[in-house]
């Protein structure tokens, strides 16, 4: 009995001892932080915000933003900080867009990132990870011209197709899934090099003006056929097209299989393309999900979530 009430009060005063060393330890934390705050709030003031501009600057503004901002001379933020996928070296044309369009912060903020300020194709950025299953591939974003994914895999049930090893199999239960519920899908292009996409655009060109073809073809390196996640499917019934039931199909059932409908109608100012009900994208079951829930587009999804 003795030996063991010894042994408690030994181990209570090691807990006291270690809870008091812990204490110590987060006062040391919290006064730190508090005079690196006080630091940034003083250098803040000096440049002319004001003390609630300056506490509201902390609450919404990450670090890589507020940081920017000390580095920078005072300058009217208006009320774009408070939006979560701000970015501050983009505030000028922030402003510029809100004064042409007269849209929310939170829309500008989103439709500035996607580039919507400035004309399509122009500005274009080589895409750095074509590989990755959630690359955003679009009239601002080229992919590079000898890119090829290594992994194109035929799809069993339409041997000369191919797709990302990755996509097979989702793709496989979509088709088997529809045709449980009398829906019969059947994919008509799917990768497509650089090169044909290349063919396939110029051969439009012959016949129409470029603004006309950029409405529905895609410029080489721009098209996400090239990726290996694209597939343009068809009704059974039609030889490039859905019937609306089919097209309600995908609609309500795509995302359970990881696709998403790249080009939807009302879109088109934000997509850069007409309405293409057959045109579906892999971005895997979960983001496809999302964007089921949202109602939004992959660029808008991308802006928000994958930055
Ligand atoms: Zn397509």
């Amino acid at each position: 009995m003795k030996k063991e009430k010894f042994l408690f009060e030994k181990l209570g005063i090691l807990s006291i001892l270690i809870l008091f060393f812990l204490t110590i330890q987060n006062k040391k934390e919290e006064t730190i932080k508090a005079s690196f705050i006080q630091e940034e709030t003083d250098i803040l003031l000096e440049k002319g915000y004001s003390l609630t501009q300056i506490n509201e600057m902390m609450e919404y503004l990450n670090e890589e933003n507020l940081n920017k901002i000390l580095e920078s001379n005072y300058t009217d933020l208006e009320s774009f900080y408070k939006v979560p996928n701000f970015h501050f070296e983009l505030l000028e044309r922030y402003k510029a867009y809100r004064n042409l369009s007269n849209k929310s912060f939170e829309n500008v903020v989103t439709e500035v990132n996607i580039h919507l300020d400035t004309p399509f194709y122009t500005d274009i950025k080589t895409i750095q990870n074509p590989e990755e299953i959630t690359v955003l591939v679009n009239k601002y974003h080229a992919l590079p011209k000898d890119y090829e994914p290594k992994d194109l895999t035929e799809i069993p049930s339409f041997p000369n197709l191919k797709l990302r090893k990755e996509v097979i199999s989702d793709f496989e239960n979509l088709l088997a899934n529809a045709l449980l519920d009398q829906v019969f899908l059947i994919p008509y292009s799917t990768y497509r090099s650089y090169e044909y996409q290349e063919e396939l655009y110029n051969g439009y060109l012959e016949k129409e003006d470029q603004d006309i073809v950029d409405t529905y073809s895609a410029r080489p390196g721009h098209s996400e056929h090239q990726t290996g996640l694209a597939i343009d499917i068809r009704s059974n019934s039609h030889w490039n097209s859905l019937t609306p039931e089919d097209y309600e199909w995908i609609k309500n059932n795509g995302y359970k299989y990881g696709f998403i409908l790249r080009y939807s109608k009302g879109q088109e100012q934000i997509t850069g393309y007409k309405e293409e009900p057959w045109h579906i994208r892999y971005v895997g079951i979960e983001h496809a999900t999302k964007i089921h829930e949202l109602n939004i587009t992959w660029e808008e999804y991308y802006d928000l979530y994958l930055q």
